[in-house]
C-alpha cells in the first residue's frame, strides 16, 4: 500500500471547485513535485493532505494512521505530516530552539533532552547551529525557512509537505533552501512539493504531477517531462 492515498478528493470554496476529483498515491520514498498555473489548486491539495481544509468528498488515506474523510478527523494523522509555507510560520517573540521545541514537547509530549540533541543535529545539518539562540527577525529569509524545515522535521514526519517554500526569497537565498531540501530527498524522505523552480524540480522529483483546473492531468517520470515538448 501506499504511504499516502488520495481518492476522489473534491474541496469547495463557496462556488469555486478548488479541486475535483483528485486520485493520487505516494509511495513511500517518492518525491512528488506539483506543477501547474496559478490557481490551479496546488496549495489547496497541500493544504486539504495536512487537514487544514474541510473537505466536500473524497478521501485521505496516510498508512497506518488514519482515514480523512467528510466529517472525519485528521487529528492523529496530521502529527505524521510535516508542511512547510512560502511565509516560514515562525513564532516572532520565541527564540529559533523553542520554535523547533514547541510542537516536539507540547503536542507529542517528548523529553526536552532527547527533542534538543535531534533539534541541535538537524541544525547542524543546514549550517544554522549558531543561529540556535536568535529570534526569527534576527535571521534572513532563507535562514528562516531553513528553520522552519528543521522545525517540522523535528516532528519526525512521514511525509513533508512542501508550499512554493523559495516563492518569497531573494534569488541568492533560494539555493540554500534547495539544497536542504535535496538532502532530504537523497535520505529518502517522502515529499510533496510545489514550487516554480524547474531545475529543481527536474533535479529531486521521482515524479512530476501536472495539475489544471482542480484535476491532475498528467503524471510522468522528470525525465519525460522534461523532454517533450
Ligand atoms: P494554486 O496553489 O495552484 O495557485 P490554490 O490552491 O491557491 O491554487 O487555489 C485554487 C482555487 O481555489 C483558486 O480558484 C483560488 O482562488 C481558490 N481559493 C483558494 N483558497 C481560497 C480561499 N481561502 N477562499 C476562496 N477561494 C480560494
Ligand atoms: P498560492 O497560489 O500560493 O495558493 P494565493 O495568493 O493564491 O497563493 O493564496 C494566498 C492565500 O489566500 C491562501 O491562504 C489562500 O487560501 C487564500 N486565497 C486564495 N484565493 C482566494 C480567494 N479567491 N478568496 C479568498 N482567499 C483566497
Amino acid at each position: 500500500m501506499a504511504l499516502l492515498e488520495i481518492k476522489e478528493l473534491v474541496k469547495n470554496y463557496g462556488e469555486t471547485t478548488a479541486l475535483n476529483g483528485i486520485n493520487l498515491s505516494v509511495e513511500k520514498g517518492e518525491v512528488v513535485v506539483i506543477l501547474g498555473p496559478s490557481g490551479c489548486g496546488k496549495s489547496t491539495l497541500l493544504r486539504c493532505i495536512n487537514g487544514l481544509e474541510e473537505i466536500k468528498s473524497g478521501q485521505l488515506i496516510l498508512e497506518n494512521n488514519g482515514v480523512l474523510g467528510k466529517d472525519i478527523s485528521w487529528v492523529n494523522a496530521r502529527q505524521h505530516i510535516g508542511m512547510v509555507f512560502q511565509s516560514y510560520e515562525l513564532f516572532a517573540h520565541m527564540s529559533v530552539i523553542d520554535n523547533i521545541l514547541l510542537g516536539p514537547l507540547k503536542v507529542q509530549k517528548r523529553k526536552r533532552e532527547e527533542v534538543e540533541k535531534q533539534a541541535d543535529e538537524l541544525l547542524k545539518r543546514v549550517g544554522l547551529f549558531e543561529r540556535k539562540n536568535a529570534y526569527p527577525r534576527e535571521l534572513s529569509g532563507g535562514q528562516k525557512q531553513r528553520i522552519a524545515i528543521v522545525r517540522s522535521l523535528c516532528m519526525n514526519p512521514d511525509i513533508m509537505l512542501f508550499d512554493e517554500v523559495t516563492a518569497a526569497l531573494d534569488p541568492e537565498m533560494v539555493r540554500e533552501v534547495l539544497d536542504v531540501i535535496l538532502g532530504l530527498a537523497k535520505d529518502g524522505m517522502t515529499m510533496l512539493i510545489v514550487t516554480h523552480e524547474m531545475s529543481f524540480a527536474r533535479q529531486v522529483a521521482d515524479r512530476i504531477v501536472f495539475m489544471d483546473a482542480g484535476r491532475i492531468v498528467e503524471q510522468e517520470s522528470p525525465e519525460q517531462f522534461f523532454t517533450n515538448p
